[in-house]
């Protein structure tokens, strides 16, 4: 598999597909990039603040989750307005993955930049601007997405090697009674972004485990493992025409200067039909 630009990001990450157009970023070099299949063209957006994820809203334009928090992105000027920083007194962290929600609200989680345990947490932005901290202690908030009933949530902190599914109440988006679901054995690498698919499989990224890999969460068992050419798989979004595309985001970085030199396509983006279609996703509604 050869990455489908020319791009090589140092920390890809946050794919998301919506309308014909799939969006990702490079937090680390604080860049949106939009990516359009029908011409093979990519265009990008520098920011001046690391970008942990992107996602559409639902009257058009971008919302993303920075370092200095959620914000509003034109991707016509590259303008960013801020809605809230719920980590303002916090400039040793930063948002990394995130996603909406079936019913608009925008979910995304911290992390310390510099990687140290339980100092980040998983944040739920309204419509309104109001955020509310959902879950305490995260060390490396990342995969996040929902069931295809809506009523129920699975999230990943990366270093519990677990996927964690909350009972979910989409009207008042509150979670409970969380369990874990799907393990991933240490020796195959950190579970990072995921998405789910049409029989309500997560397709899940393996941080340093050149894969994604394709579990059911009813019962935890793994149906598919997709081949990655680089160590650090961040995040993947099914896209296409008829959402059979599974686009990849890997990452430079977390590798030595001689493991790089071995992958040359650390850092790209991916597509790869793995014959089984995604949902859409949905957008944010402020
Ligand atoms: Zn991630």
């Amino acid at each position: 598999m050869n990455p489908i630009t020319a791009t090589r990001a140092t920390l890809g990450e946050g794919a998301i597909w919506y309308g014909d157009t799939l969006y990702w970023v490079d937090i680390t070099e604080k860049r949106v990039y939009i990516y359009d299949p029908k011409s093979n063209s990519e265009r990008m957006i520098q920011l001046d603040s690391m970008v942990g994820t992107v996602v559409p809203r639902k009257q058009g334009g971008l919302a993303v989750a920075l370092q200095t928090g959620f914000a509003l992105l034109d991707p016509e000027t590259g303008e960013t307005t801020p809605i809230a920083d719920p980590e303002a007194d916090k400039p040793h962290t930063r948002f990394n993955d995130g996603k909406c929600d079936p019913k608009g609200r925008f979910w995304a989680g911290t992390m310390a930049i510099k990687e140290g345990p339980n100092q980040g947490a998983l944040y739920m932005l309204d419509g309104k601007g109001n955020v509310s901290k959902k879950v305490d202690n995260v060390s490396i908030s990342n995969g996040i997405c929902w069931s295809l009933d809506a009523r129920t949530m699975y999230y990943i902190d990366t270093p519990t090697y677990q996927v964690v599914a909350y009972d979910y109440d989409n009207e008042t988006g509150d979670i409970s009674n969380p369990r874990t679901v799907i393990e991933i054995d240490r020796s195959e690498g950190g579970p990072d972004g995921m998405t789910i698919d049409e029989r309500g499989y997560l397709w899940i990224a393996l941080w340093g485990g050149y894969s994604v890999v394709c579990h059911d969460p009813n019962t935890g068992k793994r149906h598919a493992k997709v081949d990655v050419p680089a160590a650090n798989v961040t995040s993947c979004a099914f896209g296409g025409d008829d959402l059979s595309d599974l686009y990849i985001t890997s990452a430079r970085q977390g590798n030595s200067p001689e493991a790089l030199e071995k992958q040359p396509h650390a850092g790209g983006l991916f597509r790869v039909n793995v014959g089984v279609r995604g949902v859409p996703a949905f957008a944010f509604e402020g």
